[in-house]
């Protein structure tokens, strides 16, 4: 039985209709705001001028509040006033805010700022994710160590871009005066499928869930099939990884046994680094499957990605566990609610949200 279905009656009104979840015009807003509304709560979307008027357009959102840029967001969270508001965080808010933005917030916030640290710093992701004993590609720290080919990843880089496929040591030899002077990582290209598992950690349950799986779909990498290899000789071809969007893909059975397994270990790990709460709410693996059904992991966003939102309507694995449209967004609301109606929403916000 959920949650909020044993405590409910104890209420004289439901607690979370005076709540608002608010997020940024941006990345999956639409659909943390659906899922919101669909829940039950008040919602309000901060945009930007471009895109106040997109999402006044929407029935489901309540209330939007326009911003010059949404880098600015720490200096008008006074907008919001004293205002029962919780904030969702998407990854726009790691592309336009900063870590130290981010921990000076202290307007409630769903899940754990402490992971964040743990999910920016590429060693400390590599430690964790080892630590929870997944397979990780080689990592080399120089250019003579390389002895099969690499992908060159820059740091910060956006979506994918400015990363750069070398076949050998040789064109890293060639070629790294395309990086020089930046920070990068080389790391051993792994041939197979990427796809990129939605996680939902419930940490009132205790329960993991699987509710979703895209495969990013990246220009120009997953078109150069498009041209026979023998066409592309002589073409000054590189493959690059900007994403432009995202596909549906349901697993192999046999497979998602691993798929959890792995969801678990992070989420196990994650209460060592992180105590006592680690890693809570939506997450995704993003991994790349190789001809031997091995899942190597790339990284790990500790919080809804877009990928979701091809899941609006629900996903064939949140179907299995809901019987009704069940997206990431709608699933953080039902989270939220399940513990304001419980009196637990200090366990699904980070320590720093003053109430
Ligand atoms: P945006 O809100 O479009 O500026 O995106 C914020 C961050 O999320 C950027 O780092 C994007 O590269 C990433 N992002 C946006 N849309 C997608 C998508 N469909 N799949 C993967 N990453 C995305
Ligand atoms: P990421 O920024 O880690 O999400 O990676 C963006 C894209 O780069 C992925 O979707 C893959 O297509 C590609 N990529 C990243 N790491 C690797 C790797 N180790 N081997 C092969 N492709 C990779």
């Amino acid at each position: 039985m959920m949650l909020a279905e044993k405590v409910e009656p104890l209420f004289e009104a439901k607690s979370h209709e005076f709540y608002t979840i608010a997020t940024l015009g941006s990345h999956s807003a639409l659909q943390i705001l659906k899922g919101a509304h669909d829940e039950g709560f008040r919602t309000l979307a901060i945009a930007n001028r471009q895109t106040e008027r997109l999402y006044r357009s929407f029935n489901f959102v309540d209330e939007v509040i326009g911003i010059p840029r949404y880098e600015d967001f720490p200096e008008h969270v006074g907008l919001l006033g004293n205002r029962k508001i919780i904030i969702v965080p998407h990854g726009s808010f790691v592309a336009y805010l900063s870590l130290e933005d981010h921990k000076r917030m202290t307007i409630p916030y769903f899940g754990n700022k402490a992971i964040l640290d743990w999910e920016a710093s590429r060693e400390l992701q590599r430690q964790w994710l080892s630590a929870a004993g997944l397979n990780l590609p080689r990592q080399f720290r120089s250019g003579s160590e390389i002895d099969r080919p690499v992908i060159v990843k820059l740091y910060g880089a956006h979506g994918g871009k400015g990363y750069m496929f070398l076949r050998d040591a040789h064109d890293f030899e060639e070629r790294a005066g395309l990086v020089a002077r930046r920070n990068y990582i080389i790391q051993e290209y792994i041939i197979g499928v990427p796809l990129y598992i939605h996680y939902f950690y419930s940490p009132l349950t205790g329960r993991l869930e699987i509710m979703s799986m895209d495969r990013r779909y990246e220009t120009n990498v997953d078109s150069l099939g498009r041209i026979p290899a023998a066409a592309q000789e002589g073409l000054d071809l590189q493959p690059s990884y900007v994403v432009v969007g995202n596909a549906p893909l349901s697993l192999r059975e046999s497979m998602l046994a691993e798929a959890y397994r792995m969801g678990e270990e992070v989420v196990r790990v994650s209460k060592e680094i992180c105590p006592p709460k680690g890693l809570f709410g939506a997450f995704c693996i993003e991994t790349i499957i190789t001809p031997d059904t091995q899942f190597y992991v790339m990284e790990i966003s500790a919080r809804i990605v877009a990928g979701t939102n091809l899941f609006i309507d629900g996903s064939p694995y949140s179907y299995l566990n809901y019987s009704e449209p069940m997206s990431t967004g709608r699933r953080i609301a039902r989270e939220l609610k399940n513990a304001l109606l419980s009196n637990s929403l200090r366990y699904v916000l980070d320590d720093s949200s003053v109430l």
